[in-house]
């Protein structure tokens, strides 16, 4: 079966009094170690979805499975213990505290870990290499680049050793280059280390670096075809 499995998944919001449907019977599938793409118009309901994943939003109905975890069946407490064991989170605007320095930030996640403290530097220091930025461990996030700071948080979206990565306009607020230094570390994650990744993007070159490019109207999926 599937990594993830959407199934006849419904989501929609009261404003106000009054009821709208974003997601009427949704269905997806996502492999093991795909790479995956979304985009759409603003207000097709890309953010309601990537928060149904994170397991910050619950589906109205329908199933909504990763792993062997029903997030559709999970309370709120549940669904956040989850959320930090199985996945890491990037998002367009790199969520750093910034009153801690880029390995006391990657290392957030781990605070919730029995690991020692050795343990703990250890691995920060790894992911920090890993995403090129050893040597920049006691640096703020305001003395770095956007594109530094992005790594800084992909490093803290890895540090658990997740297997699925959900990213939120990764490359939103970044120049080309930068963008481009950020999607090929993706790539690297997805490829070499086996990482599913789900990421949403309004950028046709960002979405270039995905196995597949799913856009997202009036509640359905439709894929692009591409050239094998
Ligand atoms: P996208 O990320 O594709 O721009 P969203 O998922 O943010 O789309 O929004 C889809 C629709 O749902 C929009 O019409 C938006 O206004 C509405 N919406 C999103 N979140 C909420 C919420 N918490 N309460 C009410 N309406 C919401
Ligand atoms: P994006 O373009 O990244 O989707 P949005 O401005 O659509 O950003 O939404 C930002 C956040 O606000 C999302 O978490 C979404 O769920 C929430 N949101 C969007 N529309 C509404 C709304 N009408 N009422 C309440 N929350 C909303």
């Amino acid at each position: 079966q599937p990594y993830i499995s959407i199934r006849h998944l419904q989501k929609g919001y009261k404003i106000g009094g009054e009821a709208i449907s974003i997601f009427d019977g949704l269905d997806l599938d996502i492999p093991n170690g795909d790479f995956v793409a979304i985009m759409g118009p603003s207000g097709s309901g890309k953010s309601t979805l990537l928060n149904m994943l994170a397991g910050i939003d619950r589906p109205d109905a329908g199933e909504l499975r990763i792993g062997n975890s029903y997030l559709n069946q999970m309370g709120e407490g549940a669904r956040a213990s989850w959320r930090a064991h199985n996945m890491g989170i990037v998002f367009q605007f790199y969520n750093l505290l910034p009153m801690l320095n880029a390995a006391e930030n990657v290392e957030l996640p781990l605070l919730l870990k029995p690991l020692s403290a050795k343990d703990r530097r250890d691995r920060v220091r790894k992911v920090l290499d890993l995403v090129g930025l050893s040597g920049r461990e006691r640096q703020y996030p305001s003395m770095m680049s956007g594109g530094q700071q992005q790594r800084v948080g992909i490093a803290r979206a890895i540090v658990s050793d997740p297997g699925l990565l959900l990213c939120d306009e990764p490359t939103g607020d970044l120049d080309r280059k930068s963008a481009d230094d950020v999607l090929q570390m993706l790539r690297f994650l997805n490829q070499e280390l086996g990482k599913t990744i789900i990421m949403v993007t309004h950028d046709p070159e960002a979405a270039k670096y995905a196995k597949r490019v799913l856009h997202l109207d009036k509640g359905n999926f439709v894929e692009e075809k591409r050239a094998a």
